[in-house]
């Protein structure tokens, strides 16, 4: 389905979607500057679909997510404008039990270091049971029962057995499919997934991928799947946003994306594509790094790094558009719409950006 008017990084709201945001913008205040790690970003997942976010290191992923879980500490700041709406909760606007509540049973995470989500004193079953006693009110028997099912549903063998054992007991594997385990506990609907399997060798890391769709499938979870690895975001997305320096250059439904990348940042990180180097998170065919946003943007703040950038790159701050007719397929890149002579091009941009982001008051 193709949306209609995909001239702003902003989703047509979707009733069937379990979390939907619109105009995320997080920022960091430091003495000097507001770093704007996410800046205006949107996205809406669907029960059952898997949304991945892909781009380098430091492009506002992380802080994607721990946006939508609350867990954005000082000096950080979700701002005001930004909407996070999960099964129709406004979750902005909760007290901080109440946010709790919805990282118990709504939306859960996982993280790249599994150990950051399991405690080393305590067994495995025991974090499961006291996952299960906090957010379904299971104890006892049933909750050793519960953890046992838990355990064999993420494919851990001998699952009695590895109840009684500490997460230094498992390996890299084990202890990401122990954390996957803790999260069902929960039951949630949205699974954020934050490089789950960068830490982990190819092998493991297809398994990894393969149990998060089969229990997908079971449960109709909704996943958001966060990684720089281009090839794990092909072999998990329904659909992909492509993030740069807290912004969305690119979004469209996987195999579209793949087949027809318009962006030159995401024609890059596609050029980029590791062969077996799986750890690491430099990709070397795009010269640079990603700025650190400080200001609104009022330029294309990938131009400095683009090949195919021009004057006016640098004075733009481009929007989404459509291109595709077919696909829900939208890019923001002074090189669109196609057909359009570059004139008309900027134009179509420039009279888009909001009045603080026209780069000057010359307009
Ligand atoms: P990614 O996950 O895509 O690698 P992050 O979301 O971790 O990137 O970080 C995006 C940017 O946000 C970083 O470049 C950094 O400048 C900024 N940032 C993240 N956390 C903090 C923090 N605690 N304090 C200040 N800046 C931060
Ligand atoms: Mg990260």
């Amino acid at each position: 389905m193709q949306s209609t008017t995909p001239t702003a990084d902003d989703d047509d709201p979707r009733d069937e979607s379990i979390l939907s945001i619109r105009n995320l913008q997080t920022v960091f205040r430091t003495d000097h500057e507001h770093i704007r790690a996410v800046d205006g970003i949107s996205l809406s997942i669907s029960p059952g679909e898997t949304l991945g976010i892909v781009g380098e290191s430091g492009s506002g992923k992380s802080v994607t997510a721990r946006s939508i879980m609350g867990l954005v500490d000082a000096p950080g700041e979700v701002l005001p404008e930004s909407s996070i709406v999960f099964d129709g909760t406004e979750l902005t606007e909760l007290s901080a039990d109440q946010y709790q509540e919805v990282r118990g049973s709504g939306v859960g995470m996982i993280f790249q270091d599994p150990l950051k989500s399991l405690n080393p004193v305590y067994t495995v079953g025991n974090q499961i049971r006291e996952a299960l006693r906090i957010n379904r009110g299971i104890t006892g028997q049933e909750a050793t029962d519960v953890a046992i099912d838990l355990l064999e549903d993420v494919a851990i063998p001998d699952p009695e057995r590895r109840l009684d054992e500490y997460p230094n007991e498992f390996s890299g594997g084990m202890r990401q499919r122990a954390v996957i385990a803790m999260m069902l506990a929960c039951d949630p609907d949205v699974l954020i997934c934050d490089e789950p399997t960068t830490a982990l060798d190819v092998t493991i890391q297809a398994q990894i991928v393969e149990l998060l769709q089969d229990i997908q499938a079971e449960r109709d979870l909704a996943i958001l799947f966060i990684t720089h690895d281009m090839g794990v975001i092909a072999e998990i997305s329904d659909r992909v946003n492509v993030m740069y320096a807290g912004e969305f250059v690119e979004k469209a439904p996987v195999e579209e994306l793949f087949a027809n990348p318009k962006h030159p940042y995401t024609q890059g990180l596609l050029d980029a594509i590791p062969g077996t180097s799986v750890d690491d998170e430099r990709l070397n065919t795009i010269e640079g790094d990603v700025p650190t946003p400080n200001q609104p943007a009022t330029d294309c703040r990938f131009a400095p790094r683009c090949p195919k950038a021009f004057e006016d790159c640098t004075e733009v701050h481009p929007t989404h558009v459509s291109v595709s007719d077919t696909h829900d397929h939208s890019t923001a890149c002074l090189l669109y719409p196609e057909g359009k002579s570059r004139t008309e091009r900027v134009e179509h941009h420039r009279s888009q950006a909001p009045a603080d982001t026209q780069g000057g008051a010359q307009e």
